[in-house]
C-alpha cells in the first residue's frame, strides 16, 4: 500500500470512528451511576415472589393450603399453619421461602387458589450465604391479631345475617302452607 493510500485509509477509518462517537452522543443513556440512581423498570420486569395485599383483607390471603408447595420443582418453600382460633378462615403461620434455590418460575403464583402469591419488583437483593431465606410474613406478622379481630367480626355478622334469612325464609313457608290449608270461601247465598 502506498503512503497516500494509507493515509486515505487512516482518515477513513478516523471519520467512522469519530461518526460512531457522534452517534452515541444523541443515544439514551444505558448505564447509570446506581446506587445514586435508580433504574426505571419495565412493566414486564417480574422478581421475587411475595404474598400479595389485598384492600378487603388488609392483609394477604394465604390459607396454608400446600399447594404452592408442592408445585415448587426447587422445593424451596416452608409452610406452617391452617386453621387458627377465633375465626373461620385459614391462615399460614409461617412462611419460608430460600430464594438461593427459587428459579421465579411462577408455578407456585399459578397454582394458588387464592391469587395471594405474585412476583415482586426487586431489583437489588443479594445473598450472601447458602442459604438466602425471606421471611414473607414479616411485614404481615405484626397486623396479624388485628386482622384476626376483624375477620371474627365479620364472619359472625356474615352468621347473622345468614340466620335472618334463614328465620325469614322459614316464616314465609309457613305462612304460605297456612294460607294453602285454609278451607275455600263459601259461595254467597249458600247456608
Ligand atoms: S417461583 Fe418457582 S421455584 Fe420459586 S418458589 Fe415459586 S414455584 Fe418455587
Ligand atoms: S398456594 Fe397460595 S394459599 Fe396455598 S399455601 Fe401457597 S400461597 Fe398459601
Amino acid at each position: 500500500m502506498t503512503l497516500a493510500a494509507r493515509t486515505v485509509h487512516g482518515f477513513h477509518t478516523l471519520l467512522t470512528g469519530l461518526g460512531v462517537t457522534f452517534k452515541q452522543i444523541f443515544k439514551r443513556n444505558v448505564t447509570l451511576q446506581y446506587p445514586h440512581e435508580k433504574p426505571e423498570l419495565s412493566k414486564a420486569y417480574r422478581s421475587l415472589i411475595k404474598l400479595k395485599r389485598f384492600d378487603e383483607l388488609d392483609s394477604h390471603d394465604c390459607v396454608a393450603c400446600m399447594q404452592c408447595v408442592k408445585i415448587c420443582p426447587s422445593a424451596c418453600i416452608t409452610i406452617e399453619g391452617g386453621k387458627v382460633d377465633g375465626i373461620k378462615r385459614k391462615r399460614a403461620t409461617l412462611f419460608e421461602v430460600d430464594f438461593a434455590l427459587c428459579s421465579v418460575c411462577g408455578l407456585c403464583i399459578d397454582v394458588c387458589p387464592t391469587d395471594t402469591l405474585e412476583y415482586s419488583r426487586l431489583y437489588d437483593e443479594a445473598g450472601y450465604e447458602r442459604a438466602w431465606t425471606y421471611d414473607l410474613l414479616a411485614e404481615f406478622r405484626e397486623e396479624e391479631p388485628a386482622f384476626r379481630e376483624r375477620q371474627r367480626v365479620q364472619e359472625e355478622q356474615e352468621a347473622a345475617e345468614k340466620e335472618a334469612k334463614r328465620l325469614a325464609a322459614e316464616q314465609a313457608k309457613a305462612a304460605k302452607e297456612a294460607q294453602a290449608s285454609k278451607p275455600p270461601d263459601a259461595p254467597e247465598g249458600t247456608t
